[in-house]
């Protein structure tokens, strides 16, 4: 399944993507997958995807809208990239891994790590498809990462990697938008701000489930901008793999529903290109994960 969160009406819903379609969650459950709350209407994935039973409940409505055409025509209304949203709007975390692709290590001029790279960017960065990165003033070196995230479903704490894949709820694209200034002159050393301007985290279209991706390390990666092919890699090439990850994180944090782990970017990055190539107000970006879909955001000053 392809998971959604959009707007519709004056609300934020979840919705599964059926033939070019998006099934409303809430409205197709009869309320089973509405919230509780006062003044609230439509559960997010977040509550949705560590609940196994509100997870049955998704896919018995996406088989009845596979199966049933008048019950689609009732509760779907039309996939438009201007009202989806990032999947997981405001994530708890989005942690990510540095130089986790060999090849992209030794373009930056670093060591293959002998343990993980985690930074985090802040959850304020996060925006969903079609929304448009801001070019700081105070930066002129923002740069692109493609990468394939996946996100938490049930929560992990001290999980061996023989347990962990259990608590993968889905695969997103990421694109780890970068200030190298901040990254590697201004930030003292520390990657947060270089990693966190707000827009700096578009993740979407959708989260697609695990059923429908036998193999997350085996995934062909690219970035293009303008239709140029600048990054292109496979995930078969990632150093630490999903469940090595969680098991690394889980011991020290908890990993909580609707985190996103971004696994690191294949080569072909800007700073690293010759000339060097960075981000320009106008440029239309262009992230795909096989299997997984195509993020797009325009860059704007
Ligand atoms: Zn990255």
């Amino acid at each position: 399944m392809r998971l959604v969160t959009l707007a519709a009406g004056d609300h934020e819903c979840a919705g599964v993507v059926i033939e070019g379609r998006v099934l409303l969650l809430e409205a197709a459950s009869g309320g089973r997958l509405a919230d509780p709350r006062p003044g609230k209407t439509a559960l997010p994935l977040k509550a949705i995807l560590p609940d196994p039973e509100l997870m049955q409940d998704v896919r018995d409505v996406a088989a009845r809208g596979e199966q049933d055409p008048s019950f689609l025509d009732r509760f779907a209304i039309p996939l438009r990239e201007q009202d989806l949203h990032a999947p997981i709007p405001r994530p708890g975390k989005v942690l990510c891994l540095g130089l986790n692709y060999r090849d992209h290590a030794a373009e930056s001029g670093a060591e293959v790590p002998d343990e993980p790279v985690i930074f985090s960017k802040a959850p304020s960065s996060v925006i969903g498809p079609g929304d448009p990165i801001r070019l700081p003033e105070t930066s002129d070196q923002v740069d692109y990462e493609v990468e394939l995230a996946f996100v938490i479903g049930a929560p992990a704490r001290n999980v061996h990697a023989s347990q962990a894949m259990y608590h993968v709820a889905g695969y997103t694209v990421l694109n780890d938008v970068t200030a190298r200034d901040y990254q590697h002159v201004r930030g003292g050393g520390q990657w947060t701000l270089a990693k966190s301007f707000d827009t700096f985290c578009p993740i979407g279209p959708w989260i697609v489930t695990p059923d429908e991706v036998p193999d997350p390390h085996d995934l062909t990666l690219e970035c293009r901008i303008g239709g140029e092919v600048l990054q292109s890699g496979s995930t078969s090439e990632m150093i630490f793999k999903i469940p090595q990850i969680i098991e690394y994180l889980s011991a020290v944090l908890t990993l909580e529903p609707g985190d996103v782990v971004g696994t690191g970017t294949p080569p072909g990055v800007g700073f690293a290109r010759t000339p060097q190539r960075f981000l320009q107000a106008g440029d239309l970006l262009e992230c795909t994960v096989q299997s997984i879909g195509t993020l797009v955001n325009p860059v704007r000053a």
